[in-house]
Formats: structure tokens, sequence, C-alpha cells
């Protein structure tokens, strides 16, 4: 058995980065950048006005009201370009380029136009620069802006369009083949006859691995026959970067994964994790492809899969945050640890009326219960050795990626 801590280095230490392609940027989001971005002009570009309103010098309304001569209009995309001098305004809408010779916008409100006569009276006083956003005041051409490995999402991708990254430089997903074995599944489209169930965890492990970005390939139901296991195995790892398996990795009789895979020649880096739900992940390499055998109860594919191979799936990306972040919250209610593992308990979060961030340890019938798991939000860290963590202590939780 080796802790949570190593399994993940060996992991790390087993992936390598895919090659880079280059897509359009809609299509970009939920993947990992594979370039550095540049700005390749300041923002704003000029100074620009943050208000609908008049450029106005702030010397000129000191003592307000105060007329001043319209000159001209400054709209978005279609700035005035020449002086303005004292006692001039220019009628400005936000986004527009402040005119040479303004220092101050006063927003609409507080002014009034006076009809035909091109001028406007100003309310109140405005302090220099207000309403306005300097040029390069957010950025400057030329800084990064966003580094490889960093994740593109929603928040990102206005920095990726604003520089004008029409096509972006990402990792190509990987290909995950996903494999359920156990001859009591059928699949969901059925209905289990006598001591039958239907697989789930196959679409637990496509779920989260498309969260993490990979396609997708789920192998058919293969039963517990190790000729069986072996033939889809060694179809599968021909054409995907990564497999994964559920169930037939503990100690029955008709736990075929490992000997499946050891006939296949695959490199076993290990196969027992100190870790509670989880303990017989299996982790292993055929040729180039990275296999990892999960445990067959449900919640054991969520917590390995998350632990293990998503950290796979996001360093062969390139993510600069491959792991799960690690955040602390308080507890909610005591939790038992366990002897010489590590447990990974589902919790849900929530905010006390403090403003205290809480984990509430799922109430739950063990890893089989994937009906209560379904509510968790987070995973609650217990170290090994751990005989009892007290209600209101504060402990590291991963968040469940969703
Ligand atoms: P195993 O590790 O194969 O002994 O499986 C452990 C438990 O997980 C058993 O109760 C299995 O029936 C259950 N299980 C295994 N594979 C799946 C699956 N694909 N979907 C749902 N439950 C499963
Ligand atoms: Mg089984």
């Amino acid at each position: 058995m080796i802790p949570v801590a190593d399994a993940i280095e060996i992991v790390l230490a087993q992936t390598s980065n895919l090659p880079v392609e280059s897509i359009a940027l809609a299509e970009a989001v939920c993947r990992v950048l594979a370039q550095d971005v540049i700005a390749d002009t300041d923002l704003p570009p000029f100074d620009r006005a943050q208000m609908d309103g008049y450029a106005v010098r702030a010397a000129d309304v000191a003592m307000t009201p105060t007329r001043l001569q319209i000159v001209g209009e400054s709209a978005a995309g279609a700035g005035w370009h020449n002086e303005m001098n004292t006692g001039e305004a220019v009628r400005i809408m936000t986004g527009a380029p402040v005119p040479a010779g303004a220092d101050a916008v006063q927003q609409v409100e507080l002014t009034r136009e006076v009809n035909g006569a091109g001028s406007v009276e100003i309310l109140e006083p405005v302090e220099t620069g207000r309403s306005i956003v300097r040029q390069a005041a957010e950025i400057k051409r030329g800084e990064t802006v966003l580094r490889a490995g960093d994740d593109i999402n929603a928040q990102t991708i206005a920095t990726l369009a604003s520089f004008g990254y029409a096509q972006v430089k990402v990792v190509r997903r990987p290909r995950v083949a996903v494999m359920a074995t156990g001859s009591e599944l059928v699949d969901v489209d059925q209905k289990p006859a006598r001591d039958q169930i239907r697989d789930s965890n196959n679409y637990t492990i496509e779920a989260y691995a498309k969260l993490a970005g990979a396609t997708v390939e789920r192998l058919p139901l293969a039963g517990d026959h190790t000729e069986e296991l072996k033939k889809q195995m060694a179809a599968a790892v021909e054409r995907s970067d990564m497999l994964i398996t559920s169930g037939g990795v503990s100690m029955g009789v008709y736990d075929f994964t490992k000997a499946a895979l050891k006939e296949l020649g695959a490199e076993i880096f290990f196969e027992r994790v100190a870790l509670r739900p989880g303990k017989p992940t299996v982790f292993a390499r055929i040729g180039k492809t990275l296999v990892f055998g999960l445990p067959g109860n449900p919640v054991s594919v969520a917590v390995t899969f998350n632990l293990f191979a998503r950290t796979a799936l996001r360093a062969m990306q390139g993510s600069n945050q491959p792991t799960l972040l690690e955040e602390t919250a308080v507890l909610g209610r005591s939790v038992k640890g366990s002897v010489e593992r590590e447990s990974y308990l589902p919790a849900i979060l929530h905010t006390d009326e403090k403003g205290t961030l809480l984990a509430e340890p799922l109430k739950w019938g063990g890893s089989s219960d994937f009906v209560a798991f379904a509510r968790a939000t987070a995973l609650i860290h217990v170290p090994a050795d751990t005989k009892i963590i007290e209600k209101e202590s504060i402990v590291t939780i991963v968040k469940l990626p969703n």
C-alpha cells in the first residue's frame, strides 16, 4: 500500500504531454492553453470614457452651474480627434475616446443641454480624471496575460478574444476508453434480471472524463472472463491514450482485471493505495496507453477517478493545476479516520451565517451508496491513522468537479 501523494507522484511521472493542435477560439472552452497569450494592444487602447456625458476640463467646471460650448461628439468607434479648448465640451459616449484637451467626463445626469444654443450646462463640478480609464491602465501591450497550462473557460475566453487569438494552441483531447467489468452488469436500457444491476460506473467515468477535457469511448460490458477482458483491453489500448476499467480488482475469485492486464504485458506501477474508499486501485501501462483499474463500487470510482485519472488527463493536456485544488473548511460534524489509510469522505459544503465555509460529512451507507453521494460537492481529507477529527476542526477539502 502506498500513500495517496506517492500514487499521484507516480501518475504524474508516467504522464507526458499529448501533441499540440490549433483550434478555433469558440471550440477551445474546457481545454488547456498550450501557448502564452501576449497582449497585442494596450487596454484600453486609448483614454476611454466610462460614462455617457460630456468631456470637459475639470478647471472649467469648478464653479457650477456653468455653461460650455459643445464643439463635437465622440462616439464609440467614431471619436472626435481635435484639440478641445477651455470653455468647450464634447458630447461623449461610453467606450468612446476622450479628446485631447479634456481631463474629465461629467455624466449626462449632471448636465443639461441648452436646446438650440449648442451649449451644455454642467450642474456639478467633476474632479480631474473622473470617468476616464487611461490608455493601458488595464494592460500594457506586450504583457503576458495568460500562460500555457491555464484553463480556457468562460472567464478567460474574453482575454483570448480581445487580443486576437482567433485560433488557439491547445493540447489535443486525451482519448479515453471506459470498460466496466462484472457479470452482474446490464446496460442502462435493460431491465436487470435476478442478481443483476445496471452499469453506472461507465457513465460516471465518462462524465468526469469529459469534464477533464477528454473524449470518451464506452466499451461493451465485459463480464468477468479474463479472455474477454484481454480482448477488449488489447483493442482499446490501440486507439486510446487511457483505458479506465472499473471492478474486478479486489480479492474475489472472479476479480480478473489484474490478471488480464498482466497477461497483456502491462507494466504495473501500483495496485494498492492507502486510501478509503479506493484501496485496490491499479495504475499500469500497456505500450503508450495508461491504464487505471478502478474499484467497482460507484463512490470508490468517483473518488479514485478524481484523485488519479483526472490528474493524468489534466497533466497530459499540460495543465499547471492537474490535481484537485486543496482548500480548507470547518468540519460540521466529527468524522472517524482509518488505521493505515487516509480517507476522502464525501461532504456537502455550505456557508454559515458568519460566512464560514462548513464541510458537512455526508450521511451515507458506504462506497456503494451512490444515491447519497449524488448530494456531495466535496471530499474531506482525513490523514491516515487519525482516530477522529472533532467537529469544528479545520480540515482539508477538495471540491468535486461539476
Ligand atoms: P467488484 O470490485 O467488481 O467486486 O465490485 C464491487 C461492487 O461494485 C459490486 O457490488 C459490484 O456489483 C459493483 N459494481 C461493479 N461495477 C459496477 C458498475 N459498472 N456499475 C455499478 N456498480 C458496479
Ligand atoms: Mg466485479
